[in-house]
Order: structure tokens, then C-alpha cells, then sequence
């Protein structure tokens, strides 16, 4: 359980920097975490995708 709150923290966190990040309009190129769209981890994500997902959905 307590695993569980802790993972929940950590993605929280990662959000809500990223949503500083965006509010300032100073989006990092690259960030590493799960790809919201496939779930697998990289060591690079662009608004939250993969590489693959950015090519198969065509998000540039
Ligand atoms: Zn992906």
C-alpha cells in the first residue's frame, strides 16, 4: 500500500512540474518517464510520448 502512495507522490510531482514547466512556456525537449501513451518507460518523452507513439499518432 504504502508502495502504492509513494508511486502516486512521485507522478504527481512529475505533473505538476511539468505543468510549471508548460506555464512558463519553458517545456523541456526531452524528459524520462513512463509514456503516457504506451506505458513503457524512456529515457526521453516529448509531452508526455514516446518516439514511437509521436510517429504512430503523428504528434510530430
Ligand atoms: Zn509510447
Amino acid at each position: 500500500m504504502a508502495d502504492e502512495a509513494d508511486k502516486g507522490n512521485e507522478i504527481m510531482a512529475e505533473d505538476l512540474e511539468r505543468r510549471i514547466a508548460a506555464a512558463r512556456g519553458d517545456i523541456p525537449p526531452g524528459i524520462e518517464g513512463d509514456c503516457e501513451l504506451c506505458g513503457e518507460w524512456f529515457g526521453r518523452l516529448i509531452g508526455g510520448a514516446c518516439a514511437p507513439c509521436r510517429d504512430k499518432y503523428g504528434l510530430g
